[in-house]
């Protein structure tokens, strides 16, 4: 063995100091490194590890290696000259003065540069995923989840007696669960599916008496692509026994402000609540960031004999102000507003600038809108001048309101990317929204879920359990959502407990196969006690912590928008004998890159 290849090895006998540890109270003293090379330039290089970095003075000649080698150092700690000292740099008042060195591996391939701030392209990173997890803010992200993560299960298990529990990921396929990824087995005809959640496990763990249930749960949704959303995700997922709304909503606002990094501002409990109804009429969403106003308002009293919102009969009339618009927005961004509400809600916003004395600004508005009329509404709206309003109106008022709630969210990102943000960058707002409706109805009055079937009815709302479809959009659902900052990152309900209700859902209500669930209504029979729980994603969560762009930016190995690993190449296609083991016969490819 050579004496450099024989370094290599002996190096790691000793004890090797953490860079960004080192500080001025070391000066002289002999330290032992090894990181990633940085960056060199003359005699200096500097040396990165998980800690942070340093600089190294070579004195000796020797060659350094490319950038992102493996190097290990051994020297002696000298404090920088004072003109030399950087305030940036956590070490930036010390630098190692090299004896030794020794090159354990040198990177041969370098597809791009590791930095602080994340440059590169996004498909270029998720390629080469190991180097980009070395950025300064993959590692924060990574460890700030994991100790997030930590701090949960220590609460949970430690404080509240939570038990974790694992649950199998190879499950059966769940009724109308369109959304599973299958997995062949060698028995011919016969699959797995990957959950969708532990909910029904969770369930049974009810029936089998661990009565209060935590994990770190996997779950899988074939969803396609979506922007922030992944085919496998992480869900902190919880049910407990005996309980009730109020105590779950309780336990979770507790488990998050004990477990809060604490590097953020920090949060409060109790989390506002607001009913599904209010959420929609206000904020025209179910999940309203409240972090801002642009509050919607009903104008259909007041705007009811205008001849250009007519079109709609039973017409509901809304609007919104958007306070300091006509400077803060710029007409294109109005422009797309408008577009992205015509395209994906089918409706038609009419948007007016307020000028001088609040005059109205819109084609022929003296002869669409009575004086009294435009100042009534000015009043009603709290309008100035510079503001700009939309208006909007549907035969359903959630339909106006729903569009409204589209060109609220884009108005506020808007006045954001414009240098006029709406909020602190650090507010956490928590809002837990409640009283969904238990049941949607498709085109073809159709009933579905709307959240999933084990959710149990509103007590007060059984007299409309009935399967009329539009009777029974009545029911409310014992479901709660956790919203925050304007997504939803966690849901919710009390269950069914009992077999009789469950199958009456089921199969009279939703009319699905219930041998499917057989397994469950005979756990309901079995001596069930009541039950109910809470599912946070944790992913999203995260994201928002790290304030980071995409939940990709949170996982370590995430799947692209399209659901592929662009480092593996996963999916990828099985050969002839493989298919042939596991049964499965390819009728034909499609165009992997399209949803379907
Ligand atoms: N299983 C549900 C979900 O994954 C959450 C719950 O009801 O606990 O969304």
């Amino acid at each position: 063995m050579s004496l450099n290849l024989l370094n290599k090895f002996l190096v790691f006998f000793f004890r090797t100091n953490k860079l960004g540890e080192l500080t001025l109270n070391q000066v002289g003293e002999k330290v032992c490194i090894s990181g990633w090379l940085e960056f060199k330039r003359g005699g200096f290089f500097t040396l990165r590890d998980s800690t942070g970095s340093c600089q190294i003075v070579c004195n000796i000649e020797y060659k350094l290696p490319e950038k992102e080698s493996i190097v290990n150092v051994e020297g002696m700690v000298r404090a920088r000259p004072e003109k030399d000292r950087n305030p940036k740099m956590k070490t930036g008042d010390i630098e190692v003065v090299c004896s030794n060195m020794t090159v354990l591996n040198d990177c041969k391939r370098r597809p791009f540069t590791v930095s602080k701030f994340i440059t590169t392209k996004e498909e270029t990173r998720m390629r080469y995923r190991y180097i980009d997890l070395r950025n300064t803010a993959m590692q924060r992200n990574l460890r700030l989840r994991s100790s997030f993560i930590l701090k949960l299960r220590r609460f949970l298990c430690e404080r509240r007696g939570f038990v974790d529990v694992e649950t199998p990921t190879l499950f059966r396929r769940t009724p109308g669960g369109a959304k599973e990824f299958i997995v062949p087995t060698r028995k011919p005809g016969k699959f797995y599916s990957l959950p969708q959640s532990p909910q029904q496990y969770k369930q049974l763990l009810m029936v089998g008496g661990i009565d209060r249930y935590m994990q770190i749960a996997k779950c899988y949704r074939d969803e396609g692509a979506k922007a922030d959303r992944q085919p496998e995700f992480t869900q902190l997922d919880l049910e407990m026994s005996f309980t009730n709304q109020d105590e779950i909503k309780q336990l979770v606002e507790d488990a998050l402000v004990e477990s809060w990094p604490e590097e953020l501002s920090s949060i409060s409990a109790p989390f506002p609540c607001m009913s599904y109804h209010d959420a929609i009429n206000l904020y025209g969403t179910d999940k309203p960031d409240t972090r801002y106003g642009f509050v919607v308002k009903d104008l259909s009293e007041l705007l009811k004999d205008i001849t250009i919102f007519q079109y709609a009969s039973s017409l509901s009339i809304r609007g919104i102000c958007f306070t300091d618009g006509c400077e803060k927005l710029t007409s294109k961004q109005i422009k797309t507003i408008q577009g992205n509400v015509r395209k994906q809600h089918s409706l038609r916003l009419t948007v007016v600038q307020i000028g001088e004395n609040k005059k109205w600004i819109y084609p022929g508005a003296q002869d669409i809108f009575p004086v009294n009329t435009m100042d009534q509404v000015n009043d009603y709206l709290g309008v100035k001048e510079g503001d700009v309003i939309c208006l909007c109106a549907n035969r359903q008022w959630q339909k106006a309101c729903m569009a409204l709630g589209k060109a609220r969210t884009m108005a506020a990102s808007y006045y954001e990317e414009n240098g006029h943000p709406l909020w602190d960058k650090d507010t956490y707002n928590f809002l837990w929204v409640e009283d969904f409706p238990l049941f949607e109805i498709d085109d073809e009055d159709r009933l579905h879920s709307a959240h999933h079937p084990f959710t149990a009815p509103a007590t007060e709302d059984y007299e409309h359990l009935v399967p009329h479809p539009m009777e029974a959009t009545k029911v409310r659902g014992q479901h709660y959502d956790l919203v925050l900052n304007g997504s939803e990152i966690g849901g919710g309900s009390m269950r069914i407990h009992d077999a009789a209700t469950q199958r009456y859902i089921l199969e009279v209500m939703l009319k699905e196969d219930c041998s499917e669930l057989e397994h469950l209504l005979e756990a309901l029979e079995s001596g069930c006690p009541p039950h109910g729980g809470i599912a946070l994603g944790l992913d999203r969560l995260i994201a928002i912590m790290c304030d980071a762009l995409s939940i990709r930016d949170v996982i370590a190995f995430p799947k692209s928008t399209e659901g592929t690993d662009l480092m593996t190449g996963a999916p990828c296609e099985l050969s002839q004998v493989d298919l042939d083991t596991y049964k499965v016969s390819v009728t034909k490819k499609e165009n992997t890159n399209k949803e379907d």
